[in-house]
C-alpha cells in the first residue's frame, strides 16, 4: 500500500540572491530535501502523529543547490536557496502560472526589490521634514531599509529620544533609526533592562524568568510583550522564552532584556555596540552615523568568516544576514575571510604570550619571542585600522591590542631588547585614549597600567 502523502503549506520570501522557504511542519523527522537547479522535492515524516508530507516544487529560474541549506525548525522547515544568479526579483516562484493554494507570500520575510537609487526616497519618508542632509544619507544596500513609522512612546526617562525612532523596518520587526548625525563616540542611550536572568552551568531558569517577569510593573510587561516574537501565532505559554530568545542581550553567565534595546537589529558591519556598566547598558555610536540610518549591533564576534557567520546566525538567530559584508561578491568575500582569520589567529597568538608572560615573566623567553610578538601585533593593527576598519569588534581588539603594545613597548625599554618601528610606551597609551573614545568608553574607566614586572 503506498502511502498517503500530505502537502505542507510553504510560505517564500526572495532577495535578489537568495529564496527563503519555509516548509510548515510540526515536529518534522526524517526530512528530504533534493535539491536540484530547477527543482525541489521535499519530504518528511512527523514524530509525533506520524504523518507523511511531501511536496514538489519546479523553479521558475535555476537555484545553486550547492549554496543552498536548510534547518529543521520545531514549527517549520527554514531553507535558503542561493539563486543561480543574482539579478531583479523572480516574477514568481515556480515554473508554473497559476495559483496554488499551499503557496503564500512570507510577509514577514519579505522586502521589495530595490535599486541602490531608489533608497534615498525610502530614507527620505522616514527621515521626515525636520531631518538635515537627508539626501546625502548613504544607506548601505539591504541595511536599514524602513517603512512608514510607528513612534513608540518611550517612558524610561534616559532615553535620548532626540537621537533616534524605533521604527518599522521591511522584514526585520521593529528596529532603531538615527533621526539624526550621531558622531563616533556618542553614547546614544542608556538604558536599565527590564530584568536579568543569570545562567546556571549554561543554562537559564524558566523559574527565574518566569518570576522575574511577574515582577515587572504593567508598563514594563506591556513593553516585554510588544518586544518582537518570531512565532507570534505558536504556543503563548512558550511566548515568554520565545521572547527572551529573540531579544536577549548577551553577557557573560547570563543575559538581559531591554524595552529599547533589545530592539537592535544585527549587521556584521556595525555602527554601535554596547556595554554593560553596572546595572545598565550603554549603546555607544562605533563610527559617524548619519541621519534616517538604523543603528546596528553586531550580535556575534567579529572575527568570524562568512560561513561561521551564517552559521551562528541561522543557529542562533533564525535569520540570514544580508548586510553589506555579507554580500561582497565571491572574491571579495573570500578576502575579507582571510584577513578576519588572520586577525583571529594572530591575535590568539599574541594572548599566548601575553598570558605566559604574565604568569612566569621569563626573561629567556621574552627575549626569545618579544620581537615576533611585536611584529605580529603591528600586523593585526595594520588590518584593523586600514583594511578591515569600522568594526566594533576590531575596535576592541585594537584597544587590547595597542594597551599590549604599550606593555610590550615596556617590557623593551625595561629588557634593552631591539625592537623594531616600536614607539614609547605612552604613544600607545595615547592611541588606547584613542581608540576608546570611538566606543564611548571613558580611559580612565579602562586604563590600566603595564601589569608586567619582570624577574
Ligand atoms: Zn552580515
Amino acid at each position: 500500500m503506498s502511502a498517503v502523502y500530505l502537502t505542507p503549506g510553504v510560505r517564500w520570501a526572495q532577495r535578489r540572491n537568495l529564496i527563503f522557504l519555509s516548509i510548515d511542519v510540526t515536529d518534522a523527522d526524517d526530512v528530504i530535501a533534493d535539491m536540484k537547479p530547477t527543482s525541489l522535492n521535499f519530504e518528511c515524516n512527523t514524530k509525533q502523529s506520524n504523518k507523511k508530507y511531501q511536496v514538489k516544487l519546479e523553479f521558475m529560474k535555476e537555484i545553486d543547490p550547492e549554496k543552498s541549506r536548510y534547518a529543521v525548525r520545531p514549527r517549520y522547515i527554514q531553507m535558503i536557496l542561493s539563486k543561480q544568479k543574482e539579478g531583479p526579483y523572480w516574477e514568481r516562484l515556480l515554473a508554473s502560472k497559476g495559483k496554488v493554494p499551499w503557496l503564500k507570500v512570507d510577509f514577514e520575510k519579505w522586502k521589495d526589490d530595490e535599486s541602490e537609487e531608489a533608497q534615498p526616497a525610502k530614507v527620505e519618508k522616514i527621515s521626515n521634514n525636520s531631518v538635515k542632509n537627508v539626501t546625502a544619507t548613504p544607506v548601505r544596500q539591504n541595511e536599514g531599509q524602513t517603512e512608514d513609522i510607528t513612534e513608540k512612546k518611550c517612558t524610561d526617562n534616559e532615553m535620548k529620544a532626540e537621537l533616534f525612532k524605533i521604527v518599522e523596518i521591511l522584514g526585520r520587526g521593529k528596529g532603531i533609526v538615527a533621526t539624526q548625525d550621531i558622531k563616533r563616540g556618542t553614547i546614544v542611550y542608556v538604558e536599565t533592562p527590564l530584568f536579568t536572568t543569570r545562567f546556571n552551568n549554561g543554562l537559564y531558569s524558566i523559574m527565574d524568568i518566569n518570576t522575574k517577569i511577574s515582577g515587572l510593573t504593567k508598563d514594563q510587561y506591556a513593553q516585554f510583550m510588544d518586544l518582537y516574537d518570531p512565532e507570534p501565532t505558536s504556543e503563548p505559554l512558550l511566548k515568554n522564552i520565545r521572547l527572551l530568545n529573540a531579544n536577549s542581550i548577551g553577557e557573560d553567565g547570563g543575559c538581559s532584556v531591554c524595552a529599547v534595546l533589545s530592539r537592535l537589529n544585527h549587521s556584521c558591519l556595525p555602527n554601535s555596540l554596547w556595554l554593560r556598566k553596572d546595572n545598565q547598558y550603554h549603546l555607544s555610536a562605533i563610527r559617524d552615523i548619519v541621519s534616517g540610518e538604523e543603528i546596528l549591533i553586531n550580535y556575534i564576534p567579529a572575527f568570524l568568516t562568512k560561513s561561521e557567520r551564517e552559521a551562528q546566525l541561522l543557529d542562533e538567530k533564525s535569520f540570514q544576514c544580508d548586510c553589506s559584508i555579507c554580500s561582497l561578491d565571491a572574491a571579495a568575500s573570500a578576502a575579507n575571510d582571510v584577513m578576519r582569520m588572520r586577525v583571529r589567529d594572530d591575535h590568539r597568538t599574541i594572548e599566548e604570550f601575553f598570558t605566559e608572560v604574565n604568569r612566569h615573566s621569563n626573561v629567556k623567553y621574552i627575549r626569545k619571542h618579544l620581537a615576533r610578538i611585536v611584529q605580529l601585533t603591528f600586523a593585526c593593527i595594520d588590518i584593523a585600522e586600514n583594511k578591515l576598519k569600522e568594526q566594533a569588534g576590531l575596535f576592541v581588539s585594537e584597544y587590547n591590542m595597542y594597551y599590549k603594545l604599550h606593555c610590550f613597548s615596556s617590557l623593551g625599554k625595561t629588557l634593552k631588547i631591539k625592537l623594531p618601528n616600536i614607539k614609547s610606551p605612552e604613544y600607545y597609551l595615547d592611541r588606547q585614549r584613542e581608540v576608546c573614545s570611538y566606543f564611548g568608553q571613558s580611559f580612565n574607566e579602562l586604563n590600566k597600567p603595564c601589569s608586567f614586572s619582570v624577574k
